[in-house]
């Protein structure tokens, strides 16, 4: 970034630009890696070793580290201890700069100051913890948005066309079946759940998938949304191409002959003295009705 650079239409001064490039160079838990080496951690920005214990107290913790056994021991950054250890915190001093103390250090020479210290570390942890899950829920559902499927395939116009025949039925013996299948009852003849009106693929395709890709999209633009809330959303969507193989797969089980012949047994359609239903593959398929 060269000097000069607007934010928000507004020209930073050289003392405002200096403080916007300290601060962001500054580490932060978020900015900090998993460290390893002792290297790593004394090339972070603003590094400092001998620290006083005085000093030490006034900083926040930022993220524990342990290193890999070769990479042996070093000092602790509190000046007062200098002891050699293999773990400790990052801290970040009030002053901007970063230095670090050893594993058991902070308990044994910070005091109160410590526990205080330790205390905030944890909800910082936390908070980070779930910033990072939100974050890689997010990226998971805008992906899954971004390459979802096209769904609309030779299956899925078979059992379009298949549904507008169904519906060209008359009324009253479609209103029978319709009925017969939302009653779901187990002495039902043979397969009706391909036609139930509220798991037709048609309506699924139509309404409730697109509803629920701008729910997600919505989602997407709400920044309160949990991490937990943002899982179950992406959940309900990856179920979604799945459901609609199988209600195809329910609606041939209903046009299958073997289910056709059962159902003039239903009483509806006895009654309407109906004999027999075919269904003519097509194209374009229809339904054969013998009275
Ligand atoms: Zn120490």
């Amino acid at each position: 970034m060269s000097y000069g650079t607007t934010v928000r239409g507004a020209r930073l001064s050289v003392h405002q630009y200096i403080l916007r490039e300290q601060t962001t160079t500054v580490p932060t838990r978020e900015t900090i890696n998993f460290l390893k080496t002792w290297e790593e951690l004394f090339q972070l920005p603003g590094f400092v070793d001998r620290v006083p214990t005085e000093l030490m107290t006034e900083g926040k913790l930022l993220r524990f580290y342990e290193m890999d056994q070769r990479a042996g021991l070093r000092p602790c950054g509190i000046v007062e201890c200098l002891t050699d250890h293999g773990c400790g915190y990052v801290v970040a001093l009030p002053d901007g700069r970063i230095s670090h103390i050893g594993g058991p250090c902070g308990r044994i020479l910070l005091g109160t100051k410590w526990a205080k210290a330790k205390f905030a570390f944890g909800i910082e942890k936390r908070k980070c913890r779930r910033v990072v899950a939100v974050h890689e829920q997010r990226a998971l559902l805008e992906k899954l948005i971004t390459e979802w499927p096209d769904l609309e395939h030779e299956d899925t116009a078979w059992a379009r066309v298949t549904l507008n025949s169904f519906d060209e039925l008359p009324a009253s013996m479609r209103v029978a079946l319709e009925s017969g299948a939302m009653k779901n009852r187990a002495f039902m003849p043979g397969c009706l759940s391909g036609i139930r009106p509220d798991r037709r693929v048609d309506i699924l395709l139509d309404r409730r998938i697109p509803a629920l890709l701008n729910e997600a999209r919505r989602a997407l633009e709400n920044v309160s949304l949990s991490a937990g809330e943002l899982a179950a959303l992406r959940r309900r969507l990856e179920a979604l191409p799945q459901e609609v193989d199988s209600l195809i797969c329910q609606l041939r089980l209903f046009v299958s002959q073997r289910n056709l012949d059962l159902l003039p047994l239903l009483r509806p359609l006895k009654q309407a003295g109906i004999r027999r239903v075919e269904y003519l593959p097509g194209p374009p398929p229809q339904f054969y009705v013998e009275r």
